[in-house]
C-alpha cells in the first residue's frame, strides 16, 4: 500500500466531478515501436490501474497517477475506441445534435492511425480508424431506420495551415472565411461539400481529401503533417410534417502534432509552423478550459481558426470527445506528460488540492502526486 498524495493548484478544496465536466477526455497509449522496444527494455512507463486510471512514472521522477473518462492501452483496439468514443456520436448526430471527436498528441503518437486506420479505405477489418466505421454505422443506421429518404449525408474535408483553411476537395480554395449566421451557426464560406450515398463513394472522397493533406518532414517523424486536418458529417434531415429540415455536424479533427519547437530542431518554415500550430492549441486549450469552467462569460473562440471554426461543436448544446494519443515508452515521457496535462486541464474547473489517499500498489517505492478525481481513489479502498 502506498500513500498517494493529491497535490495540484487552485485556492480551495473543490474536487470537480467527472459528470460536471460535458468533455469525455480518454487517453489511447500506442504499442511501441521497433525503436522503443529496443530501449530501456521495452519498458513502459506506464502501469495499469483499471480503465479509467493509470500511473505514469516519468525516469527518475515520482509516479504520477492520472484519471480519465477511459483509457485505452497498447493492446486496446480500434472497435473498442470507436464503441466508446465514436458510435454514441454517430447516433447523436442523427437525432441532428453537433458532436465533435478531437485527437491531440505529440507527432506519432497515433492521432491519424486512431482516425483513419493504416489506410482510409484498404486495410484490415480490425484495423480500420474511427471514420470508417463511423460512416458505416450512419448508412447502417438510416438504412434500418425506414427513413432514408428523410436524410442527406455531406461531407466535407479542410485543413488549417498556418492559419488559413484550406478546401481539401478543392485545393484551389485555399483560404476559407468563416462566417456566422442565425440559420446556420458558425459555417465555412464556400467550402465543397459532396453528398455521399454509401460508404464506397464516401471512401473514394476521403482518399481524395488525404492525399492534399500539408505534408512537412521534422526529425520526429517524416510524414509528419503540420496541419489540423477536419472531417466535417453533416446530416440533414427533412422532417415529415412540414417539410424543413434541420442539420447536425459530426466533426472529426486530426489535429497537428502538439510537441514542443526545440525538440523538433525546427528551423525557418518549419518553425513557424509550430508556432502557429502552438498557438492554436493553447487557443483549443483555453477554450475548453473556459467552457469547463462555466465561468467565463467570454470564451475566446475568436483566438484562433480551428476554435472559431469549432465554436458550435465546443460551446451550445454538443458533444464533445477529446482523445490523447500517447506513446508508453520512456523515450518520450515529457510530450506525453505534457499532453496527459492538456487531457486534464480540459476535464477538470481545478485541481484537487491537499487529499490524502490510499490505493493498493504492489512495490510502494515511488511516493506518488496524483492530479485526479478524488473520488476514483475512494473506490479504490
Ligand atoms: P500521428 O498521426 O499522431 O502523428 P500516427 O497515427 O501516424 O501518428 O502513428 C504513428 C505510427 O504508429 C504509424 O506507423 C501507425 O501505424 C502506428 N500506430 C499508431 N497507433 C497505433 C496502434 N494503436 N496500433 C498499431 N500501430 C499504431
Ligand atoms: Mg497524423
Amino acid at each position: 500500500r502506498t500513500t498517494v498524495t493529491v497535490t495540484g493548484g487552485g485556492a480551495d478544496n473543490t474536487t470537480i466531478h467527472q459528470n460536471m465536466s460535458k468533455i469525455r477526455v480518454c487517453v489511447r497509449f500506442r504499442p511501441l515501436n521497433s525503436t522503443e522496444k529496443k530501449q530501456f527494455d521495452g519498458k513502459l512507463c506506464v502501469k495499469e490501474l483499471d480503465d479509467e486510471s493509470f500511473l505514469f512514472n516519468a525516469e527518475r521522477e515520482e509516479n504520477v497517477a492520472f484519471c480519465f473518462d477511459k483509457v485505452f492501452y497498447q493492446n486496446s483496439k480500434q472497435h473498442d475506441v470507436y464503441e466508446f468514443l465514436a458510435k454514441p456520436m454517430v447516433h447523436d448526430v442523427l437525432d441532428l445534435m453537433n458532436s465533435t471527436i478531437i485527437t491531440y498528441g505529440q507527432t506519432g503518437a497515433g492521432k491519424t492511425y486512431t482516425m483513419e486506420g493504416p489506410d482510409i479505405s484498404n486495410c484490415e477489418e480490425s484495423n480500420k480508424g474511427l471514420i470508417p466505421r463511423v460512416i458505416e454505422e450512419l448508412f447502417r443506421s438510416i438504412e434500418c431506420s425506414n427513413e432514408r429518404n428523410l436524410y442527406t449525408i455531406k461531407l466535407s474535408m479542410v485543413e488549417i495551415y498556418m492559419e488559413k483553411i484550406r478546401d481539401l476537395f478543392d485545393i484551389t480554395k485555399d483560404n476559407i472565411q468563416i462566417k456566422e449566421s442565425k440559420m446556420h451557426g458558425v459555417f465555412l464560406s464556400g467550402v465543397t461539400e459532396v453528398s455521399i450515398m454509401d460508404k464506397k463513394q464516401a471512401l473514394s472522397f476521403l482518399e481524395r481529401g488525404i492525399s492534399n493533406r500539408t505534408v512537412g518532414a521534422t526529425q520526429m517523424n517524416m510524414s509528419s503533417s503540420r496541419s489540423h486536418c477536419l472531417y466535417i458529417f453533416s446530416v440533414q434531415k427533412e422532417s415529415r410534417k412540414d417539410k424543413r429540415s434541420k442539420t447536425g455536424k459530426l466533426i472529426l479533427v486530426d489535429l497537428a502534432g502538439s510537441e514542443k519547437v526545440e525538440k523538433t530542431g525546427a528551423e525557418g518554415k518549419v518553425f513557424e509552423e509550430a508556432k502557429t500550430i502552438n498557438k492554436s492549441l493553447s487557443a483549443l486549450g483555453n477554450v475548453i478550459n473556459a467552457l469547463t469552467t462555466g465561468k467565463s462569460n467570454h470564451i475566446p473562440y475568436r483566438d484562433s481558426k480551428l476554435t472559431r471554426v469549432l465554436q458550435d461543436s465546443l460551446g451550445g448544446f454538443s458533444h464533445c470527445a477529446l482523445l490523447c494519443c500517447c506513446s508508453a515508452s520512456f523515450i518520450n515521457t515529457s510530450e506525453s506528460l505534457s499532453t496527459l496535462r492538456f487531457g486534464i486541464r480540459s476535464k477538470f474547473i481545478k485541481m484537487p488540492v491537499n487529499v490524502s489517499q490510499v490505493i493498493d500498489e504492489e512495490k510502494p517505492s515511488h511516493s506518488t502526486s496524483v492530479i485526479t478525481d478524488k473520488e476514483m481513489f475512494q473506490r479504490k479502498n
